[in-house]
This record gives structure tokens, C-alpha cells and sequence, in this order.
């Protein structure tokens, strides 16, 4: 464990000798981790992605570091993927004192009871949806985990925590009904959770018009957001968002051709899938299809 440790902080030095990290940065995760890690140092702020491998989603955890200790956003959705955040988490060797939930699916937080998390801020739907139909889904999915309680509910705004300014932009009717974004001003960074997926398969809905208005939106803040987080998939930039956008677009005349045929979510997918051949995960397009066309 002590070599690992000391592995990693050799890793992350020598990125930060090598000065900020640009998207698409190195993996510094453990040897033995089937996820990965990609830390991402701007503007004296630093934050470590821990992605989950694809039997876990490509699910994204950020950990911001502060002042007044770690910053988690989104817990995990497998076990396993959970288990490896929590040993980066004891790596790091620093408590977590705020954990935050970007949006209600179960994919950012079935694996929070496994990384030893049991409270969660979050914005007012999302915590609305725990707090009523959390256990619910995890009766559904028969899976073992326990529900978050709502330590705290988020608005727009900003808040400081430990010297950090955290941002909140919740953004309403794309991937999910709300998605707390968080931008990290002194730094330039987004967490921009599921409004993007880089070159992964989308859990669509029906709201894409305003799901690429969003992203577009996010476009011609370039300047100030040079770097994007995603909810699935690795750290990226503004730029890769059209080729999201595009990726939208084509699924859109698809699900409205097909609205009322949930039988058709496999064929649209392997259509997707043959246009699309670099995006990864096509069970991700076919699960909100087969929402998504339902009548
Ligand atoms: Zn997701």
C-alpha cells in the first residue's frame, strides 16, 4: 500500500512539474485499478477523476481538493468502481467533508453506500427524488446499497469551500430532469456531469433540443471553461462538444420516427452505434431509448 501510495504522489508530481494538465491527461491511477484517474491542476485548484471501467458506466467522480478537505461529486454506480474511489479517496490521505449528487440516476449514486458515503447535497428535484422514490429504485434493481440521505439542497449560486469557489448551474429537462453543473471559476473547469458524455453512448431522453441549446451554450463559454468534466467518460474540452451535439442530432429524427415503439431501442442503437463507431457502451443508448420511446 505504501509503494502505492508513493507511486501515485510521483505520478501526480510529475504532472504538475510538466505544468497544468490538459484534457485527455494521463492515467494516474493505480496498476491494480480497473478505473482510472486523471488529475486535472489549473489556477491553484486541483481535481482528481476517478472513471469507473465499462462494467461500471465510465461513471465520473470528482474530487475537488480545499482547504477545508475533499469535494466528492457523484459516488459510482457498481460496487466494485465504488470500492476503488474509496482506497483513491485513503491515497489521498484527506477527509471528505461535502459530497454532491449532479442528478437522480442511479448509475452517480448506487455505489455511494460502498464508498462509505450516506449523505449528499443536491439540487432541489434530484433531492426530491431521493428522499421519495430512492428506496424505491433500489427495490426495483434489487441491488445492495442504501439511499443517500439530503444533507443539504443546492441553488444557483456560488459558494466557497476551503478558498474554492464552487458555481452551481443546475441545468433543467436534458439527460435528467436537472443536472447541478458546477463550474470552478478560478480555475476554468466544468462539472458538467451527464449534459456530457465523451464519445460514450447517452442515456437519451426526449428533451435533445434542449439538451444541444445546453450544450451549445456551454460552447460560447469556451474562453472562460477551457476544461469540461464529464458525467461518463474522460476529461475533455469545449471543442469535442460538437461532435456530442452531432451525435444528438442523429439520434432525434430516430426516437420521434419511433415514439410509442420501445421494440425499435435495439435497432436505433446499432444504427447509432454503426455512425458513432468510436463511442463506447451502446446498452446506454438502448436503456434511454427504450425510456424514451415509450408513448
Ligand atoms: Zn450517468
Amino acid at each position: 500500500m505504501i509503494l502505492t501510495r508513493r507511486i501515485l504522489l510521483n505520478a501526480i508530481g510529475t504532472s504538475l512539474l510538466a505544468g497544468p494538465v490538459l484534457a485527455q491527461a494521463a492515467n494516474t491511477a493505480p496498476a491494480d485499478f480497473k478505473g482510472k484517474v486523471f488529475v486535472t491542476e489549473r489556477g491553484g485548484v486541483r481535481v482528481h477523476t476517478y472513471m469507473a471501467d465499462p462494467a461500471g458506466a465510465l461513471v465520473t467522480s470528482h474530487l475537488v481538493e480545499t482547504q477545508a478537505g475533499l469535494v466528492l461529486v457523484d459516488g459510482q454506480f457498481v460496487a466494485a468502481s465504488a470500492q476503488e474511489l474509496k482506497r483513491y479517496i485513503a491515497l489521498l490521505g484527506r477527509p471528505v467533508t461535502r459530497v454532491i449528487l449532479s442528478h437522480m440516476h442511479p448509475d452517480h449514486w448506487f455505489g455511494l453506500a460502498h464508498a462509505g458515503f450516506e449523505q449528499v447535497h443536491a439540487g432541489p428535484v434530484t433531492a426530491k427524488f431521493i428522499t421519495e422514490r430512492g428506496a424505491a429504485l433500489v427495490a426495483e434493481r434489487k441491488v445492495e446499497t442504501r439511499v443517500p440521505a439530503i444533507a443539504g439542497t443546492i441553488a444557483a449560486g456560488d459558494e466557497t469551500i476551503g478558498g474554492v469557489v464552487f458555481r452551481y448551474r443546475p441545468i433543467l429537462d436534458t439527460e435528467a430532469p436537472e443536472i447541478l453543473t458546477i463550474e470552478l471559476p478560478q480555475a476554468g473547469i466544468l462539472i458538467a456531469q451527464d449534459v456530457v458524455y465523451n464519445k460514450v453512448h447517452a442515456v437519451v431522453s426526449r428533451q435533445l433540443d434542449q439538451w444541444v441549446a445546453a450544450l451549445k451554450a456551454i460552447e460560447t463559454r469556451a474562453g472562460e471553461m477551457p476544461v469540461i468534466l464529464p458525467g461518463h467518460g474522460e476529461p475533455t474540452a469545449p471543442a469535442s462538444l460538437a461532435g456530442l451535439v452531432g451525435y444528438l442530432q442523429a439520434v432525434k429524427p430516430l426516437l420521434v420516427a419511433n415514439i410509442g415503439k420501445e421494440d425499435q431501442a435495439k435497432a436505433i442503437t446499432e444504427e447509432i452505434a454503426r455512425a458513432f463507431p468510436d463511442y463506447r457502451i451502446p446498452p446506454l443508448l438502448t436503456l434511454g431509448l427504450s425510456r424514451a420511446l415509450k408513448a
